[in-house]
Order: C-alpha cells, then sequence, then structure tokens
C-alpha cells in the first residue's frame, strides 16, 4: 500500500496513571486522544479498556461506552484487543468482539511478557479467528516473535483468516523479541506470499523511537501511543498520544509517503464500518 497507515495506541493494558497523567482512561477522554489522533493523521485506533480506577478490564460495556463515544467525534477505523491483559481468560478477551468493532488483534503465540507469560495455544488462536470471522471482525495478526508469523500462516492455510491480511510486529517486550532493526527485517522476512500489510510497533523509549519510522520507510506501517511507551524522546515524557501521531506523520510527509485516512485502510482491508 502506497500510503502509510499509522496507528494509534493510546491506552494498554499496563501503561499507568502515574506514569503517564495523559493516559485516556473514561469514554470521554479516550474519545478525545481518538479525535485528536486522528486529526494529527492516525486512521486505525487500538484499544484496551480500563475501568474507573483505570484497571484493565474486558467489560463488553465499556468497550461499548468508548465505541459509542468514539463514533461521535471520529471517523477512525477501531480495532479492539484481544491480548487483553495478562491473567484474563480466553472468554473474557474474546468477549468485547461481540460488538463487532471493525478490526481486533490477535495474538498469535505464546509469550514471556516481562516476568508473565501471555499464553495463546493453537487451538484459543483457531478459536479467536472463527469467532472474529462470524462477527465479520478483520483480525491483526499480533505477532511478538518469528514463530508467530508462521502460526498466522497456519491459520491462513487452514482457511480461518480471508485476505487481505494485516500482520504487527511487536518489538521489545522484555521476554520477546528485541527492538532492533535486524530482528524487525527477520520478521519481515517470514512474512507469507500473499496479499498484506504489516505494522510494526516498538516497545519502551527507544524501541518506540526506532521501529516505527523505520517501518514506515521500509514500506511498511507505523503504530505509536502510551501502549507502547510514554515518552517523546529519552527523558522528556509525552504530553499526548496525538504528539507521538504527529511525528510520524511529520516524517511521511518529509519523505513523501501520503497517509492512509480511515476510509483508505476500509477499503484496502474490505471493511464495512
Ligand atoms: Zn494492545
Amino acid at each position: 500500500m502506497e500510503k502509510l497507515i499509522i496507528t494509534a495506541a493510546i491506552t494498554g493494558a499496563e501503561t499507568t496513571r502515574e506514569q503517564q497523567s495523559a493516559l485516556p482512561v473514561t469514554p470521554l477522554e479516550v474519545a478525545k486522544a481518538v479525535s485528536d489522533c486522528e486529526k494529527a493523521g492516525a486512521s486505525i485506533i487500538h484499544l484496551h479498556a480500563r475501568d474507573d480506577d483505570a484497571n484493565p478490564t474486558a467489560s463488553i460495556e465499556r468497550f461499548g461506552e468508548y465505541l459509542h463515544e468514539i463514533r461521535k467525534v471520529s471517523n477512525i477505523v477501531v480495532e479492539f484487543t484481544t491480548g487483553g491483559a495478562i491473567g484474563m481468560t480466553d472468554d473474557e478477551r474474546l468477549g468485547p468482539t461481540s460488538m463487532k468493532p471493525e478490526m481486533a488483534s490477535l495474538d498469535c503465540g505464546s509469550v514471556n511478557f516481562a516476568d508473565e507469560i501471555l499464553p495463546n495455544s493453537l487451538p484459543s488462536m483457531r478459536t479467536f479467528a472463527k469467532t472474529m470471522m462470524e462477527y465479520g471482525v478483520k483480525p491483526t495478526f499480533e505477532c511478538f516473535d518469528v514463530g508467530h508469523v508462521y502460526n498466522a500462516n497456519m491459520l491462513i492455510k487452514e482457511g480461518l483468516v480471508k485476505p487481505p491480511f494485516h500482520f504487527t510486529f511487536v518489538l521489545g517486550v522484555p521476554g520477546a523479541m528485541p527492538a532492533t532493526v535486524e530482528a524487525l527485517l527477520m520478521m519481515k522476512s517470514a512474512l507469507p506470499q500473499e496479499d498484506l500489510e504489516w505494522t510494526g510497533i516498538g516497545i519502551g523509549g527507544r524501541g518506540s523511537v526506532l521501529i516505527p519510522p523505520v517501518s514506515a520507510l521500509m514500506g511498511g506501517h507505523a503504530r505509536v501511543g502510551f501502549e507502547d511507551n510514554i515518552y517523546y524522546r529519552k527523558g522528556e515524557i509525552a504530553v499526548s498520544n496525538a504528539q507521538l501521531v504527529e511525528r510520524i506523520r511529520l516524517l511521511a510527509e518529509m519523505f513523501g509517503r501520503k497517509l492512509a485516512t480511515p476510509d483508505d485502510v476500509r477499503k484496502r482491508f474490505n471493511l464495512s464500518k
């Protein structure tokens, strides 16, 4: 795809308000952050839910409130997480897809996540893929390791996900692939020869400064936001999610790559709003 898709991951499951005071949590805060990110150039929003105390939740109601408020102010493509948070059951993680967001992340394998483990067996991945197909939700293959790219290919071969495909490479999670250009190239070289787009994600200060821009320059797409990193640059906390989106937009402009609008993304992935 010629145009650059910027995904904004504005909240996540791990970042706290103590670390980042501008972390959007309530439906109104989330809608405002989404609208600002769209204005700054984002075309997909990757969404986790938090309760009023900012704890991660898989509450279908909460996801519904977010969706409701977002739709009042933004045309952005909404992607729900099904990675959820450490300790959630498969059913909890999958529950919000019943709200039929346009896209949802699909974790493509188990992974060490700092001191924890994010479990994703092949049978649960198949269940996630089947459920998304039933609801008409486009999966984003979330790959934390090279083997995960091959797992995604297995789902493709089994006919559980239909093209065009969207892959994300999540680099820099402690316990998984590092946020280096070498790791990014390895992930990319494992991609199947299919109709697909891929997005680079860097976790942590250094990774998030490196991986999204490099991915954008390599013809892939970029994800930024407080889920991945709270800093603008070393020692400087970002003031908003939109500020991080803005930086990728400026880079794209500098190098002559146009930005995809939400409707461009819908057209590319055959989504229906
Ligand atoms: Zn996420």
